[in-house]
This record gives structure tokens, C-alpha cells and sequence, in this order.
């Protein structure tokens, strides 16, 4: 059975006193709340990363993570943070290929296989985050966009480190905009995500790969976006800083 996860990304939100305070709260309510399987994962700006990890110790349901890193092992890269030292601080996942840091900052697919290679390499769990733009899915490129993005940033992986990932579908169009994709448009896409993967790693891998939907996900719609036969959980950004809200979103599951 492959994992349920609701995974928040703070995105660059919540300096050191609020993010502690936020994830403590999360962690009270999983505990107090969460009875079934499904894994929390809080996915913080890097200065919280060590105190969070230190929070959740000892509490397997809810992990930390990261939301970038260097594809390089160490070395003069001024102002950034690799992903041996993500591991020297107890993170667990990092997301890589969000959207955001392939439009601000030009992460292409080339540059986003390195950065999954090094991640596997020190034992860190990728979120690997795929999805198009309006203007791409209007033209009828999405499914094509969809499948660049997943086979040139993960396809030169072997069998057993494939299966360490977690995907993400974001839909551009629906990130921080309150238009979520409906859940047979997203369900469409999820299908086709896993009917790729079961091509290039066989249906085995394909069952056992959890993909997350993100895109204005909340307490309202996970339930039915959750539903879907190949929507294993969501990332969830906005509703990730209310601790009310995502813990609300990581009961969603039926
Ligand atoms: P929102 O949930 O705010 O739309 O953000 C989604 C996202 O980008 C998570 O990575």
C-alpha cells in the first residue's frame, strides 16, 4: 500500500518564533488527532529545519523537510545550503522542481536531475514537483509538459531510487490563486503520471509511488481531491500556515 501524505510547504513565510510556534501546534493536534497511517511532512525555510527535527524526534508520523538544495556535494557556492547538511540536521524530504524555483530562479530539468541524484545520494526523500502552466495547458501541451518534466528530472533513476520519491502535481494555474484543479482534472493527470512510471518501472513501482496534488488545496476540497483512485495526498502551501486548516486537510483522507 502506498503512503497517504500531506505535505505544507511555508513557502518563504513565518520567521524563527512564529515557525516554532506553528509547528508545535501541528505537532500537538497530529498527535491529539491523527489516528490513521497517513505522514505529515512540514516542509520549512531553512532556518527552522534543526529545531523542527529536533520537535519532531521520537514521532514518526510527522516529518521535516526542505524546500530546495544545492546540487553540489559542498564547495564555494556562496549563500547556499547542500543536502549533506540538510541531513546533519535530521530532514528527512526536500522538495525539488516547485514551480517557483523553476520560473524565479531558471531550475530547468537537467539541473533538477542533479539535485535528485544528490538528494538520494545522502539518504534525503525528494518531493519531486511537476506541473504546467494555464498557457500550456490552453494549447494542449500539458500532457506532454507533464511527461518532459517527470522523465528528464527522474527517468535516468534506477528502479530502487525512484521508488524513494514522492511526486507532486501543481498545476501552475492553480497555485496561490483559489482555483483548484477540479478533481477529475487532476485525477486525469495523476493517472497518466503513474500510467508513465508503471511504463518506464513497471506497474509495481507505479503502485507504490504516493503522488500529491498541490494547488489551492484546503479543509473544503482535500476530501474529494483525496478520494481519487491516484491522488495519495496533497502539498499544500497557503493552508500549511494555519495549523487549524492543514491538520484539518491531513484528516481529509477516507
Ligand atoms: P497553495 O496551496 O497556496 O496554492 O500552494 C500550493 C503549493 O505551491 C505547494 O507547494
Amino acid at each position: 500500500m502506498r503512503k497517504k501524505i500531506v505535505a505544507g510547504n511555508w513557502k518563504m513565510n513565518k520567521n524563527y518564533t512564529e515557525g516554532l510556534s506553528l509547528f508545535s501546534e501541528v505537532i500537538n493536534m497530529a498527535k491529539d488527532e491523527l489516528h490513521g497511517e497517513q505522514q505529515v511532512i512540514v516542509c520549512a525555510p531553512y532556518i527552522h529545519l534543526h529545531s523542527l527535527s529536533a520537535l519532531a524526534k521520537g514521532y514518526v508520523q510527522v516529518s521535516v523537510g526542505a524546500q530546495n538544495a544545492h546540487q553540489e556535494e559542498a564547495g564555494a557556492y556562496t549563500g547556499e545550503i547542500s543536502t549533506s547538511m540538510l541531513k546533519s540536521v535530521g530532514v528527512e524530504y526536500v522538495i525539488l522542481g516547485h514551480s517557483e524555483r523553476r520560473q524565479y530562479f531558471a531550475e530547468d530539468n537537467a539541473l533538477l536531475a542533479k539535485k535528485t541524484d544528490i538528494a538520494l545520494k545522502n539518504d534525503l526523500k525528494p518531493i519531486f514537483c511537476i506541473g504546467e502552466t494555464l498557457t500550456e495547458r490552453e494549447s494542449g501541451e500539458h500532457f506532454n509538459v507533464i511527461k518532459s518534466q517527470l522523465s528528464e528530472g527522474t527517468f535516468h533513476l534506477s528502479a530502487d531510487d525512484f521508488a524513494k520519491l514522492v511526486i507532486a502535481y501543481e498545476p501552475v494555474w492553480a497555485i496561490g490563486t483559489g482555483v483548484t484543479a477540479s478533481s477529475d482534472q487532476a485525477q486525469e493527470i495523476h493517472a497518466y503520471i503513474r500510467k508513465e512510471i508503471a511504463l518506464k518501472y513497471g506497474q509495481a513501482v507505479a503502485d507504490e509511488t504516493s503522488i500529491l496534488y498541490g494547488g489551492s488545496c484546503n479543509p473544503k476540497n482535500a476530501s474529494e481531491l483525496f478520494a481519487q483512485a491516484d491522488i495519495d495526498g496533497g502539498l499544500i502551501g497557503g493552508a500549511s500556515l494555519k495549523s487549524r486548516d492543514f491538520i484539518d486537510i491531513a484528516k481529509a483522507f477516507n
